[in-house]
């Protein structure tokens, strides 16, 4: 029977579409909201982050490509320190010395 061959062989294509949008159901999670408004960059403390207008979760962004990147979180110092963990960009962000420079005031 050739054409129940060919409903066969079509049934892939939804099944791995679906695989590829479970990936993302993670995110969902967080009180259903798919963080689809996304607030313009914000810069602090040297890093750029935007911030979820629907639930207020925040994610990394790199000015440079101009994406999001990373994985999102409510905490900010947990992104921070994920992304120094991963080094997910090549760019070595100047840290100040502020212990060998404090000044009597
Ligand atoms: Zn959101």
């Amino acid at each position: 029977m050739p054409v129940g061959d060919q409903k066969k062989k079509n049934r892939w294509l939804p099944l791995s579409l679906l695989a590829t949008a479970f990936a993302g159901v993670g995110v969902v999670l967080f009180r259903g909201c798919w963080h689809r408004k996304m607030s313009w960059p914000v810069r602090s403390a040297g890093y750029c982050y935007q911030v979820c207008t629907g639930c207020g979760i925040k994610r990394l962004f790199d000015e440079e490509l101009f994406r999001a990147y990373g994985p999102y979180s409510y905490d900010l110092d947990r992104l921070i320190a994920a992304k120094r963990d991963q080094q997910l960009t090549p760019k070595t962000i100047p840290e100040p010395d502020v212990s060998e420079h404090r000044t009597a005031s």
